[in-house]
Formats: C-alpha cells, structure tokens, sequence
C-alpha cells in the first residue's frame, strides 16, 4: 500500500501503512516525526503567516507550528559545493564491446557510433596534466574507466593510471580509480596490470544466469554470465588488488526482477549494489514495478542486516549519506562542472552518456570550449526547474541524460524519472528516521 502524502511548501508529510506519521523539511534536510495534530494542519486551507518565532514558541497552534517550522533556515545545513575545478575525469579507453547487451546506451554497441580499438596514451598524458595541474595539494582526483569495454585495452588504463600516480607524488593530490566493466575478461593478467592502482571495480549483470544472458548476450549470441561470473570469481579471490566492488544492474520492461537479481547476488561477498532503471525507459507500468521491487529489496537488507545492509545498496547508500552530511545536493551529479569525459579520440564532452552527441562536445585535447561549458555551471535544480519539488535537495535536479533521452530536453523532466525518484527517496527517508533516534518534531514542543 503507498503512503498518504501531504504537503505544505517546503514540508512534505506522509503516513506510513503501520501508521506512523514521517515529515521531511527540504530545505534543512530535517526528517522528523510528527503527532497526529500537525499532520492535521496539512490540510488547511488557512495557514497563518507568521514571522516572529521567538514569540511563537509559547502557544503555538498546529498550524503556526507548521508555519513557524516552515520558514526555520537551519545554519548547519548548506548548499554542495562542487568547486569550479574538473575532480572526475571518464576516459574511454576503447569504443569496442564484446557484448551486445540490448539497451546498451553508448549507441547500442558500446560504440557510441564511432568504433574506436584503443585510445592513444599519448594523447591523454597532456590532458591528465591539465586537469590535475589546476588542483591544490591534498585535493582529491578520480578517473572512472569506461568503454565499450574497457578491459580490450587494460594496458591503457594502466599506463593512464600509473601516470596519474607519478603526477599524484609530485603534486600531493590523492588519485582513485574505477573500471566499469562487464566482466567477462577478467583474468589473472588483467589482475597482474592493474598492481598498484587498487582499482575500484562495477561489474555490470542484469541478475541471475538465465535473465542476464537473455539481456547481456556476447555477440556471437551465446550468454556471458559465465565468463562474467568466472571473472567476478578472479576479483573476489584478489581482493587486496582492488578498492571497493560493486555490481550494476540495469532494469527495464524486458527485465523488472530486482527482487530476483538481488537475491542472486547475496552470495557473492562484493560491496554493494547499484541497481538502477534503464535512462531511456518511460515506461509507466516497468516504473510502477521497479519502484515496488526497490522497496522490497530495501525491506530485505533492513531485515536482514540493518542500515549496514541497506547500505549496500547504492540509491539508499546516497540519500543516507547526504541527510547524514547535511549538505543540499544543488546538483545531481558534476557533469559540466566537475566532471568531464574523454572520448577514445581525447575529445571532450560534458557527460560519459553524450559521447557521441557533437553539439555536446566542449572540448578536444586541452582546448576547452568555455562558452559552451559556461551556461552548464548553474545549480542543476535551478536549470532543471526543480525548485518546487520537496525531493530537490536530495535529487540534485536529476540526470541530464535521461532527461535527454526520454523527453528530448536535457532540463526537461520525464514524470516516471520525478515519480520513482520521489517514491524511492520516500523510502529511504522512512528508514533513515527508524535508525536516527534524534530529530522528533511535535509541533507542541517545537524542536525546530
Ligand atoms: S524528482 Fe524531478 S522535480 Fe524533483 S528534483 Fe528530481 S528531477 Fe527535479
Ligand atoms: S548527466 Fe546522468 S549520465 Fe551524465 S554524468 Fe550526470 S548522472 Fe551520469
């Protein structure tokens, strides 16, 4: 059964089917527990304005106190910053796959449209230097590897990163890596290159054998799961080689069996879960069903193992971790602005996802395009018109690509991206108050 919800200005209010009465403040990240009372006062018609808290606090009324909380700007609580220098570098180490998974997003083939077997090392030395050099000393730098697949081409991501790590000694900034694969060639050589970079690994598989093969075939047409488990294996039998470990899961209307994937997964002694729903599925009906199966695997990992469990996942892992921090998530992720990616041709675009999208393009080699990266470093939530949504401070605006993708316009929200992202964020608000004891707001006793 779905929630009541209820909502004055910036406090959105909801029942939970037990009963018991949740408020989130979206301005001050404030999640509280409500009396019946106020949760009255919601509905209203006539909420006086009131300005003067202090003289307030003694006699306050439900619906002065909703006001009154309404219009309370907690100090401790503030805006993200992301800074104005490129912390995240995407680097396509190929433009080649060897899967043909079947809603692949980068042109359907891992290509992007342009098929490239390697990047040339060369030419992406200068634009590691670049970037780092704008960087104060302790400052952190992540490069996230990608492709097609980029183990075609491990050599790449190690000299790549074994020069990030030279330039890492000399400047004092601290480097990380990730490698975004599929897994199946993953071996002991791979193991071998990749000493002294301790990457952090996401395995990409949709769930179980018999459902990944079916969306994630080699493309001979044979499933990979095997060879993807077999190399998921070599990772778990190396772990000291590599950071943390997570497998990504895609899900759409061929595939809604979260529930199924997660259970799968268990078995394997990884980090965590990133189970995510297709960015170009709009599906209404697929929404509805993904949404009910994060909830119930949610459900799953708190029963099972608590907040560390539900942690594991990463959706729930990210709200947890930005009420917890207190910081407004202004912008969904650094696209533009933090984060930038680099193409197998060292061209430069603002997003991994518009690779191939030429009017995205805003740089090549170490020229930027300044007057096209300049209109994109404005708060997303402002660009994206976010600003009446209770969800902004922790949606950040959402991801330009799917927006994209799905309604044409980067800044243009699709209504089943804003509804699983309200109704899942509901969800982990809900559990965030079961483990944080403090934070009860009554009304009566105004712990604003
Ligand atoms: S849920 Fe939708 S409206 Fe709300 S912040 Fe995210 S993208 Fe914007
Ligand atoms: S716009 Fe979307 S796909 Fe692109 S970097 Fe941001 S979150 Fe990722």
């Amino acid at each position: 059964m779905s929630p009541l919800i209820r909502q004055y200005k910036d406090i959105v209010a909801y029942k939970l089917p037990q009963g018991a009465l949740i408020a989130f403040h979206a301005r001050n990240l404030e999640v509280a527990e409500i009396s019946e009372e106020l949760w009255e006062a919601f509905v209203s018609e006539r909420v006086p304005v009131q300005s003067d808290f202090q003289s307030l606090q003694s006699a306050l009324s439900p619906q002065s106190a909703l006001d009154v909380w309404n219009n309370v700007d907690s100090p401790s609580v503030r805006d993200q910053d992301l800074g104005s220098e490129v912390k995240t570098l995407t680097i396509n180490v190929t433009q080649i796959c060897n899967l043909h998974c079947h809603y692949c997003a980068a042109g359907g083939d891992g290509t992007y449209g342009d098929p490239i077997r390697q990047i040339s090392i060369e030419k992406t030395f200068p634009q590691i230097r670049f970037f780092m050099d704008k960087l104060k000393p302790g400052q952190k730098f992540s490069f996230i590897f990608l492709g097609g697949e980029p183990l075609l081409y491990p050599e790449a991501i190690r000299g790549i990163g074994q020069y990030a790590l030279s330039l890492e000694k000399a400047k004092n900034i601290q480097v990380s890596f990730r490698i975004i694969t599929n897994g199946t060639l993953i071996d002991q050589r791979f193991v071998d290159l990749m000493e002294g970079l301790s990457p952090s690994i996401t395995l990409s598989m949709d769930g179980d054998p018999a459902t990944n093969d079916l969306v994630r075939p080699q493309k001979n047409g044979r499933g990979s799961s095997e060879q993807a488990l077999l190399g998921l294996d070599v990772l778990l039998k190396n772990r000291k080689s590599f950071g943390s470990i997570l497998i990504h899961s895609v899900f759409n209307r061929k595939n809604l069996n979260v529930v199924q994937a997660y259970r799968f997964f268990q078995q394997f002694a990884v980090d965590g879960f990133d189970f995510t729903f297709d960015v170009t599925e709009k599906d209404e009906q697929a929404n509805l069903v993904f949404i009910e199966q994060m909830k119930k695997i949610a459900q799953l990992a708190f029963t099972a193992g608590g907040e560390s469990e539900l942690r594991r996942i990463a959706f729930f892992d990210g709200i947890f971790s930005t009420l917890d921090a207190q910081v407004r998530k202004v912008n969904h992720c650094g696209s533009g602005k933090s984060l930038l990616s680099i193409d197998s041709r060292n061209q430069i675009f603002s997003c991994p996802l518009m690779v191939s999208h030429k009017g995205e393009q805003v740089g090549t080699g170490i020229e930027l395009n300044l007057q096209k990266l300049e209109p994109l470093q404005a708060p997303l939530i402002g660009m994206n018109n976010c600003g009446r949504c209770w969800a902004r401070n922790l949606c950040g605006g959402g991801c330009l690509y799917n927006h994209k993708a799905t309604t044409g316009d980067a800044h243009t929200k699709h209504p089943t991206y804003c509804d699983r992202t309200r109704s899942l964020i509901f969800e982990a608000i809900s559990y965030y108050k079961q483990t944080r004891a403090e934070g009860a707001f009554h009304g009566e006793d105004s712990g604003i």
